[in-house]
């Protein structure tokens, strides 16, 4: 048994530094390749995707996982060894129900989809990309359905990203939160906005990225194990727990950017680099899912980076490094700015408050157009439509419409979106938690310490990789299921005070 284990963690691996490899393409070209790249980048990537699928998907490894199974059996569930078989096997499962020939052709088709939707946006040219986007439905579908048996089209590729959920599931606590939600959105846009006016003086580029990179560091982000480098569309990667990468992209009129953007990356950043190094090169050491991973880099943007206690430390700080802009600005003026709440149309710009709306027009969407209630065709007026009616404001093109984001672009429909929301609402459920075992938090965060926070998170969540199921992780760390309500007991008691609700 020891043998077979020892060799299957050794094919892993080597999937793993096919993968490692990619993804370190997949940075390059995101971050330093020159325009000319792109066609033979394509390639390359979908050739190394191709190998590590060919390999992941050979019937050798499905024959150890066999082999292994009295082993997994005998051995505690929640050992390295057991919860290696057990999550290899649940990948492997799913791996060879999906034809090698296919992975290619949906590879191939999103690196052309991606270069088209990247000259079309800026050029506002919805016409430009959508014989891509009807390819990229008619692929998600067809990927769907190589899982027959499920209630809900959406189903198989929202498990890709949130292992164990369901559109039903989902659309349930969507609903609840949105009947909460709305109320809110409403009593605050009723009054006068924030003046972030301080935000939008100019702040040159080489400041805030250092200052950027001083806050990280001290949250615990560790560049011994990481770098930051920019990107247009600012993202995290890791080639290995040692090699664990952010992006991010500075506006010089706008502080916010970067800012917020940089501590949101390192929230995923330190998520990577927390899993336990015992986990390397297997598909243990990760993420659990895409909700989780997002619930850490929204604690760190937003409960913790929003928050009063936070800018009681680094404001001054702040002011030391930009005395033109910011002297004169008060810490509750500034405050008050980055947490500003209006109905915008960018949902990456989006405050924290309206921000899930976005994310629950874009999932309805996506659930509407695998099941063919809507066509790519009817899509833009469907949006300006739901947008006007959820947000108040109708969008003046495709560009800040329908075109805005580049996930549908770049990648599938089905499963894109939901994450961010699950993330939201798991990282006010995670704080929680964190500072009813440790009522000290909030005071060192005040004081600009966070390692009591950061290793709480180490201990409870990023040491264990992909060992639990997200809905395992959150019983386990809260001791219930996911919870919209510490969620909205955040936001009211936050924006409550903020507004005088
Ligand atoms: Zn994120």
């Amino acid at each position: 048994m020891k043998t077979k284990l020892k060799e299957l963690k050794t094919r892993l691996t080597e999937i793993n530094d096919l993968e490692s490899a990619a993804a370190l393409l997949d940075w390059d070209q995101n971050t330093y390749m020159p325009p000319g790249g792109a066609p033979a980048r394509a390639r390359q990537t979908a050739t190394l995707e191709r190998l590590a699928h060919e390999k992941f998907t050979d019937a050798g490894i499905g024959k150890l996982l066999d082999d292994l199974r009295p082993y997994e059996e005998s051995a505690p569930y929640d050992s390295d060894e057991a919860s290696l078989i057990r999550v290899t096997r649940r990948d492997y499962e799913r791996a060879i129900k999906v034809p090698p020939a296919f992975v290619a052709e949906f590879s191939d088709h999103r690196s052309a989809s991606f270069q088209a939707w990247a000259e079309a946006r800026p050029a506002n040219d919805f016409a430009k990309v959508r014989p891509y986007l009807e390819k990229t439905l008619d692929l998600s579908r067809r990927l769907a359905n190589f899982f027959p048996g499920y209630e809900h089209i959406a189903d198989p590729l929202i498990d890709y990203a949130d292992y164990g959920m369901k559109a039903s599931t989902v659309r349930a606590t969507f609903a609840e939160l949105r009947e909460q939600l709305v109320p809110i959105v409403q009593a605050i846009t009723a009054q006068p906005p924030a003046d972030d006016a301080c935000l939008r003086q100019t702040f040159p580029e080489a400041q805030q990225w250092a200052f950027g990179l001083e806050v990280v560091k001290r949250l615990g982000y560790d560049f011994e194990r990481g770098r930051q480098d920019k990107a247009p569309h600012p993202f995290t990667t890791e080639f290995s727990i040692g090699d664990v990468r952010i992006t991010t992209r500075v506006k010089e009129n706008n502080l916010g950017e970067a800012l917020f953007g940089t501590m949101h990356e390192s929230g995923h950043g330190m998520y990577e680099q927390g899993v336990r190094t015992d986990l390397e090169g297997t598909p243990l050491a990760g993420g659990t899912s895409s909700g989780v991973h997002e619930s850490q880099s929204r604690l760190w943007e937003n409960v913790v980076g929003r928050s009063r206690g936070f800018w009681r430390f680094f404001y001054p700080r702040l002011q030391d490094i930009f005395p033109d802009q910011l002297e004169d600005v008060e810490l509750e003026t500034f405050y008050r700015a980055i947490n500003k709440v209006e109905r915008s149309l960018i949902r990456t710009d989006a405050d924290e408050v309206t921000y899930n709306l976005h994310i629950l027009l874009r999932f309805d969407f996506e659930l509407r157009l695998l099941e063919g209630d809507l066509t790519v065709r009817d899509l833009p007026d469907a949006w300006r439509e739901r947008f006007s009616a959820d947000m108040g404001i109708i969008p003046p093109d495709d560009r800040d419409g329908v075109l805005q984001d580049i996930h549908w672009y770049a990648g599938g429909i089905g499963g894109a979106f939901q994450g961010y929301t699950l993330g939201n609402i798991l990282s006010a459920q995670f704080f929680e938690q964190a500072t009813q075992a440790h009522p000290e938090i909030e005071s060192e965060i005040e004081a600009g310490k966070f390692s009591t926070l950061h290793n709480w998170l180490k201990e409870s969540i990023y040491q264990h990789g992909r060992k639990y199921t997200p809905s395992e992780l959150v019983e386990r760390v809260t001791g219930g299921p996911l919870n919209i309500e510490p969620y909205i007991r955040y936001l009211c008691d936050k924006y409550g005070e903020l507004y005088g609700l």
